[in-house]
């Protein structure tokens, strides 16, 4: 029992070349990459070198294969991954404005990723996991919600842990179910890895400090709050660490949040130190934003370290 694993969307992001390039009409695009939130995730803590494994769905298509040639590649065990006949592996077409914002469009809940089914999960299934994270871009279907609720109830009683990064679309915190769902698991959540504007949405407190004490008294042990190019905080009972975002050029702001929160659990899995933990955390985020394409910013601890070598203020 020693793996960290994820469950969710595997899908492809298909992406413009240039920025200000629409979909209305043709142009130069670039990919297919392997992508999906958890996809991410796993990759990065693999690339660090720690076990890894992630349960989800994909076609028996090229957009499949792709997926877990690469996470393979990467060491992560794919085989709780179910490649389905009749459906085809989800996708995200996205584009650049002059401000760098991004607009996508998603074929998510009509792929192979929302076959996922609960019967999935299961012991044999999770018995090496240690160490269970939840995405909150995932939980888009009911079917999938009561997956995610089985896999963190079986790993907790063999004594695991649970991280959770919320990540959820705005419009989906409207549905009352959604909230419940989240709420329901928060309760069981060790390490909380919110974006800034995350921390206060399942609290009722309406400032950050406030927020931060109500998720602490609900059992949450760490919480990571990411704050993109203004860097990340942690906080745990005792102790608070703010750490400015290292100066890279951005060149695609996607999954960077993800390798954050993998980078984050799997040195502290690792024994590393809070400190040590989130300067790794931040140097993977920075990478990822640096790179183009969603999984091509993930980074083992020679990079991660060449990075912050160069930053000696970031380094302990
Ligand atoms: P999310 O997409 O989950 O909201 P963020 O955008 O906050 O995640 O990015 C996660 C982390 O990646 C940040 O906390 C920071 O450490 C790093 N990061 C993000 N954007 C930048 C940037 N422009 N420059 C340097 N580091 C960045």
């Amino acid at each position: 029992m020693q793996s960290i694993m994820t469950m969710g969307e595997i899908l492809v992001e298909i992406m413009a070349e240039r920025k200000g390039q629409s979909f209305r009409a043709p142009g130069p695009l670039a990919g297919p990459y392997a992508s999906g939130a958890p996809a991410i995730f796993i990759d990065q803590v693999a690339r660090l070198g720690h076990p890894a494994a992630i349960i989800g769905c994909v076609g028996d298509d090229d957009f499949g294969w792709l997926n877990i040639d690469r996470l393979r590649r990467d060491g992560v065990d794919t085989s709780a991954i179910a490649v389905c006949k009749g459906a085809v592996t989800g996708s995200a077409f996205v584009t650049y404005r002059d401000s760098g914002e991004r607009d996508f469009i998603f074929n998510i809940t009509n792929s192979a990723s929302a076959q996922l089914q609960p019967e999935q999960v299961n012991q044999a299934v999770l018995k090496d996991c240690a160490h269970f994270h939840v995405m909150g871009s995932s939980l888009f279907s009911f079917r999938i919600i009561d997956a995610m609720k089985k896999a963190i109830e079986i790993v907790k009683a063999q004594g695991g842990t649970v991280s959770f990064d919320p990540n959820v679309r705005k419009e989906m915190l409207r549905i009352p179910e959604m909230r419940e769902a989240l709420a329901y698991i928060l309760e069981f959540t060790d390490i909380f890895l919110p974006s800034g504007h995350e921390v206060t949405q399942l609290a009722r407190s309406a400032d950050e400090a406030g927020a931060i004490a109500e998720i602490f008294a609900r059992g949450v042990r760490e919480i990571v709050v990411k704050r993109g190019a203004d860097g990340c905080s942690y906080f745990s009972a005792d102790e608070r660490i703010d750490l400015d975002a290292l100066p890279v050029d951005v060149a695609d702001p996607t999954g960077a949040g993800d390798c954050f929160g993998a980078t984050f659990i799997a040195c502290r899995r690792m024994g590393k130190t809070a400190l040590q933990s989130l300067r790794y955390a931040n140097a993977a985020g920075a990478l990822a934003v640096a790179s183009k394409g969603p999984m091509e910013g993930t980074s083992g601890f020679a990079g991660l370290d060449a990075l912050l070598a160069q930053q000696p203020q970031h380094l302990r």
